[in-house]
């Protein structure tokens, strides 16, 4: 059986892709990838994700403003991405969240912007993209608010490093868990512990692409065809084939994102 594969998070606008993108974008479809989903994390880099979506079919868009730069939105910035958001090449809002690893971002401006995406992705009806960086209880606390008032969240918990009890409240609240490559790292038992209590039907993959980079390839730049190492690390995690976990991803990342 061939290998299928979406990577559902990555940054290819990224300066470290501007000189070999095309060489990548090759890779990707050799290694099996039938999609690429490019995050948006400040409006220009939300611009430059559509723009690359419009020039490349594999690639799809998602845009919105990252946690760690919405103290450095410009006034006008919030009312460009919701223009953006509207538009169709568009297929999900983030990435949105809470991160209390880079403290350059007052917490309750962070909560302010990731409770302005949730109800974005609501009312567009696209899927919200959450990074949440040691804030797992604020994260589902913002979320349980959501799931209260208006139901079943549809969206990604990306590149997943929270604890076993935020995962199952994600997954309550109707949410998917995406893998990246830190699951295929000698300390991440508990990541891979994680990976193996993710129903199939809500489990997806990613790179974050270019940042870490899988094991055999750790420590270089990452791009989406390694998205194929995070899924053997997933299969490995749930004792399962890799052609399966392919496949099972794939179809998920195409219901969410459509
Ligand atoms: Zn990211």
């Amino acid at each position: 059986m061939a290998l299928t594969l979406v990577d559902t998070h990555c940054h290819l606008d990224d300066h470290r892709f501007q000189h070999d993108l095309p060489a990548v974008l090759q890779r990707a479809t050799d290694a099996g990838l039938v999609r690429i989903v490019c995050i948006g994390t400040d409006l220009a880099s939300s611009r430059a994700s559509l723009e690359l979506a419009r020039a490349h079919e594999m690639i799809s868009a998602v845009v919105g403003l990252h946690p760690n730069h919405v103290a450095e939105a410009a006034p006008g910035d919030w009312d460009a991405i919701v223009a953006l958001a509207n538009l169709p090449g568009v297929v999900g809002i983030g990435e949105s969240g809470l991160d209390r690893h880079w403290d350059k971002t007052p917490f309750a401006i962070q909560e302010e912007y990731f409770a302005r995406h949730l109800e974005l992705a609501r009312t567009l009806a696209k899927p919200i993209v959450i990074h949440n960086r040691e804030a797992d209880a604020e994260t589902v606390r913002l979320l349980r608010d959501e799931f209260e008032r208006h139901g079943p969240i549809r969206g990604v918990l990306h590149s997943c490093a929270a604890d076993a009890p935020t995962v199952e409240s994600c997954l309550a609240m109707g949410l998917h868990i995406s893998f990246s490559g830190m699951i295929t790292y000698k300390n991440a038992n508990a990541i891979r512990a994680i990976a193996a209590m993710v129903p199939d039907d809500r489990l997806l993959i990613e790179t974050d692409a270019p940042y870490l980079s899988p094991v055999p390839v750790r420590g270089q730049r990452n791009e989406p065809a390694y998205v194929a190492h995070t899924a053997a690390g997933v299969a490995t995690a749930r004792n399962d084939s890799v052609e399966r976990i392919g496949e099972i991803t794939t179809r998920n990342a195409i219901d969410l994102f459509r």
